[in-house]
């Protein structure tokens, strides 16, 4: 997930990192010959590079977890309210309709917590 550096500060071991609009780090090494951004060694650099996005892999993590938390809770409640369906003696159709009908019913404060 594409976010905005905000500012800059260095780690323990005095990498640099990018801090994110998200409040999320990324660390930004100049690290030749492996990584080469020797911007990253200036100040006049850090404050070129503010403003520009880079993706947060923390968010893509979190978005990851939310996901699939939405998509367990969606099935658990269609195979529920299909199996009560056909316990109370709907057709195949009623039982579909009334699983639809519990997606509208999942607390999604619940899910994501
Ligand atoms: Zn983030």
């Amino acid at each position: 997930m594409k976010r905005k550096v905000v500012g800059y500060h260095t780690d323990a071991e005095n990498h640099w990192v990018a801090e994110l609009e998200c409040g999320h780090g990324q660390h930004v090494r100049n690290d030749p010959p492996w990584t080469e951004r020797p911007w990253v060694t200036t100040e006049e650099g850090r404050e070129s590079r503010l403003g520009e996005e880079l993706n947060c892999v923390r968010c893509d993590e979190f978005a990851r977890k939310v996901a699939e938390a939405v998509i367990k809770a969606c099935r658990e409640s269609l195979v529920a309210a299909y199996e009560d369906g056909g316990t109370s003696g709907l057709c195949a159709e009623g039982r579909w309709e009334m699983a639809l009908d519990s997606l509208r019913s999942i607390n999604l404060s619940k899910v994501i917590c």
